[in-house]
């Protein structure tokens, strides 16, 4: 009895400095300060108008492009000439399928390869019937108590204007990078970026052959968020690193159709609604390999102490970080491939049954999970040969998962430092689609996610919501980020 309490306190106290040596020699990732990125030499007032200018035309785009009224678009083109004249004079430009943009900003050392900065011109439409929701019209671009506000204040016009000012600062003081800079605006990218991204990242493929032909590639998709991160009281700049995949299923179950009166024990009705509740009740593995885990590991120097003893021994409490993850959607999103039921049918009549019925689920793939591998689970959980299982449309696993340790990230982790001193960095996984996932395989190694801009969680919910508006000192702060982007060797 004795031995055994002596070996079970031993345990303990292995265990115990097993704990603690794994969190004492966590490597730290945050890089350490840097010198504050110099303020450019811009008036506010007319940055913030130039956005505005660009938030007033109405460029939004529809699911079905020859819904899309192409006239706002053609409008963005002249005024970007307008605005940024330098930018026009000096960068090529190129168009593809009418308002894709492609700039070109030679480097002084061709040898190196390009900076690829990413943006899109369109905007998701304003829902009918929430226009009067809006404090300011939607696309009106006016300023009120600090903010601009308008559709595209944040979603993502901000960047495509943001980066056309620091181009055009930066060529005002005479300044060549040493490295090509190429700006690609794409115009569908809340329709699957089909006729701008896609074409885009083809021209560029062509153009520049090498593998990996591209240093860098930034889009939107992370962001500075100032509020509820892991409970840390300061902003954690979310790099995103990779995005999720895409794959929408339909179940389909044919039926002898008939008379109601005289059912039969299982209907196309019933099976397919049996096959929807068993993916709903399994749902894919929780895993902190997907991107959770290393996002832990930037943020757990900040953390205290206890948790930080959670965060560096994820073998052991990984489950607790799960558990808490899970518990809401933003967390179990990031958790595992979801599975979301979005439509059933069946059925015209209540007393005719009908001849089939059919469910479409749509995942979200977590790096790591396959469209085949999905399928393949799919069929094994329905575990019915009567329900027809068939893709919708294009299904794709989650892009390829950028590195960390890399001159690249190293440059915008240190950017991200030099304009936001107070923020931590931290790499994840976007869980949304973005336009950059059309240019991953021209950097596989260095395509990265994040917006400059500091945001609470009440206007990350403005995002395609009402009232999308943008801070108009933060915006000061995407110009002076992208411009110390630039101005700083890569
Ligand atoms: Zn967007």
């Amino acid at each position: 009895m004795r031995m055994l309490l002596f070996s079970t306190g031993l345990l303990l106290v292995l265990l115990i400095v097993v704990l603690l040596f794994n969190t004492l020699r966590l490597p730290n990732h945050q890089l350490a300060p840097e010198a504050a990125a110099q303020k450019p030499d811009l008036d506010p007032v007319v940055t913030v108008e130039h956005l505005a200018g660009a938030l007033r035309i109405p460029s939004v785009s529809h699911t079905d492009y020859a819904q899309t009224d192409t006239v706002p678009f053609g409008q963005l083109l002249t005024y970007y000439r307008q605005t940024f004249p330098l930018v026009h004079e000096r960068l090529r430009r190129e168009v593809v399928n009418d308002f894709g943009l492609l700039y070109e900003w030679p480097g002084s050392d061709p040898s190196l390869k390009p900076l690829l900065l990413l943006a899109h011109q369109d905007v998701v439409p304003v829902l009918e019937g929430t226009e009067k929701n809006w404090t300011r019209p939607p696309f009106a671009g006016l300023v009120a108590d600090g903010f601009l506000y308008g559709r595209g204040a944040l979603d993502d016009k901000l960047n495509v204007i943001g980066q056309l000012e620091a181009v055009e600062y930066l060529l005002r003081t005479n300044y060549q990078p040493r490295r090509t800079v190429l700006l690609a605006f794409g115009h569908d990218e809340e329709t699957h970026g089909k006729l701008g991204a896609a074409a885009l990242a083809d021209l560029l493929g062509r153009r520049y052959q090498q593998r990996p032909a591209l240093e860098m590639v930034l889009d939107e998709g992370g962001l500075i968020k100032t509020d509820g991160v892991a409970g840390l009281a300061q902003p954690v700049a979310l790099v995103g690193v990779s995005e999720k995949g895409y794959l929408s299923l339909e179940l389909t179950a044919q039926g002898a159709g008939g008379h109601s009166s005289m059912p039969p024990a299982l209907t196309s009705v019933g099976r397919v609604a049996a096959a929807v509740a068993k993916l709903e009740a399994n749902p894919f593995p929780a895993r902190l390999d997907g991107g959770v885990s290393a996002l832990l590991a930037y943020l757990a120097p900040a953390v205290p102490f206890g948790r930080r003893i959670i965060f560096a021994n994820q073998w052991l409490f990984g489950f607790l970080i799960k558990k808490s993850l899970v518990a809401t959607p933003s967390g179990n999103a990031a958790l595992r491939t979801t599975t979301a039921p979005t439509i059933i049918r069946g059925g015209e009549k209540d007393n005719v049954l009908p001849a089939s019925a059919s469910a479409t689920v749509n995942f979200r793939l977590l790096p790591g999970d396959s469209v085949e591998a999905v399928i393949a689970r799919v069929k094994k959980l329905i575990d019915d040969p009567e329900i027809k299982v068939s893709i919708l449309g294009d299904g794709r696993s989650a892009s390829p998962v950028s590195q960390t340790d890399n001159a690249a990230f190293t440059h915008l982790h240190k950017t991200i430092k030099s304009v936001f001193p107070q923020a931590l960095v931290a790499p994840y996984v976007v869980v949304g689609a973005t336009d950059a996932r059309s240019y991953a395989h021209l950097a596989p190694q260095a395509t990265y996610r994040f917006m400059p801009l500091l945001m609470a969680q009440t206007d990350i919910d403005r995002l395609h919501g009402t009232n999308e508006r943008i801070g108009t000192v933060a915006y000061q702060d995407v110009i002076r980020f992208y411009v110390q982007l630039l101005r700083t060797d890569l």
